[in-house]
């Protein structure tokens, strides 16, 4: 048994990988993962793409030695997908994920949250090797985090501890819907999808102040136009990012006080704006923190590569 199969389970693609012991990924594919309400059906479509993927490669379910899936809210305890509701599939009920394709493909599966996934190979593979107490956080269309703590990851009593992107920390500004359903996350704000939703408020607020968005309708600004805009010289969307940067410097100060992290890892695609994100993070983190903790906490970029990541991480459920 010479590979592991890694899959990333987003909301919109699985990405499905061949992995190596060594962690180089031999082989990857991609298929839809919110086009059916059935999750029948998708595990069906999973269980072939996977086969078409090892027979493309000339590798044999034999020589599989386990399949680990990160995907969101996932149970490692129980196996399940658990009202993942940007899901069609999953959004209203309780998935049994690994127990179907696990006996379906004849081979172990194991399954965990996305950002533990990106800390577990963060941890191996990453800018956290060597470390035992971080935390990933990551930041894109949501906000995830993945805790390690004494070398394992925290999974609390029922398997689906670390959903501080739901932490409710907006008291002041403006109301705002989060994807859970719930009002004032971190998600809400700090999320690819907050900064967006950011750009449109402000516009809203502010319809007399200059700023290079009103060039785009509202509902097509994303945290990508922000960011070029911002990189362009325009003052409304470097102050949307700043201000994304104090919030999250500021939930990661209440997160030290907590856990007290070697390190808070940042992953995902906003961190694309790191030159003026990053900045405003340090600063606010070093603002709200307490002395007892000053100088011993950093925050760092990963050093994984986005595409693979959550394969990489996933797979390690399986190689430890
Ligand atoms: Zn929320």
């Amino acid at each position: 048994m010479n590979y592991i199969i890694g899959i990333d389970l987003g909301a919109t693609y699985a990405k499905i990988g061949i992995v190596g012991k060594d962690g180089t990924i031999i082989a990857r594919s991609i298929i839809a993962s919110n086009d059916t309400d059935d999750y029948l059906v998708f595990i069906e479509n999973a269980a072939t793409a996977t086969d078409r993927l090892l027979a493309d490669n000339n590798i044999n379910r034999k020589q599989i030695e386990g399949i680990g899936v990160g995907a969101p809210n996932s149970n490692f305890f129980e196996g399940t997908i658990e009202y993942a509701h940007n899901i069609r599939w999953g959004h209203d009920k309780i998935v049994p994920f690994t127990d179907i394709f696990g006996k379906k493909m004849n081979i172990p599966c194991l399954i965990t949250n996305d950002a533990n996934a990106a800390a577990m190979g963060e941890a191996k593979f990453g800018i956290a090797k060597g470390m035992k107490n971080f935390v990933e956080v990551t930041l894109g269309t949501g906000v995830g985090t993945g805790i390690m703590t004494d070398g394992k990851i925290m999974y609390g009593s029922n398997g689906m501890a670390g959903e501080f992107g739901h932490c409710k920390i907006i008291t002041s500004r403006t109301p705002r819907r989060c994807s859970c359903g719930s009002i004032g996350c971190l998600e809400a704000y700090c999320s690819a999808t907050g900064v967006a939703d950011s750009g449109r408020e402000t516009l809203a607020l502010y319809p007399d102040r200059p700023t290079s968005l009103r060039r785009y309708n509202p509902e097509d600004i994303t945290a990508k136009i922000i960011h070029e805009q911002a990189l362009c010289g325009d003052r409304v969307s470097i102050e949307i990012l700043e201000e994304t940067g104090k919030l999250l410097g500021k939930a990661f100060a209440d997160f030290t006080r907590f856990f007290a992290p070697e390190a808070i890892i940042l992953f995902g695609g906003l961190t694309k704006a790191k030159d003026i994100l990053m900045p405003a993070i340090t600063e606010s983190y070093d603002e709200h923190l307490i002395p007892i903790y000053r100088d011993k906490q950093k925050i760092l970029l990963s050093s994984l590569p986005e595409y693979d990541a959550a394969i990489l991480g996933a797979s390690t459920l399986i190689t430890g």
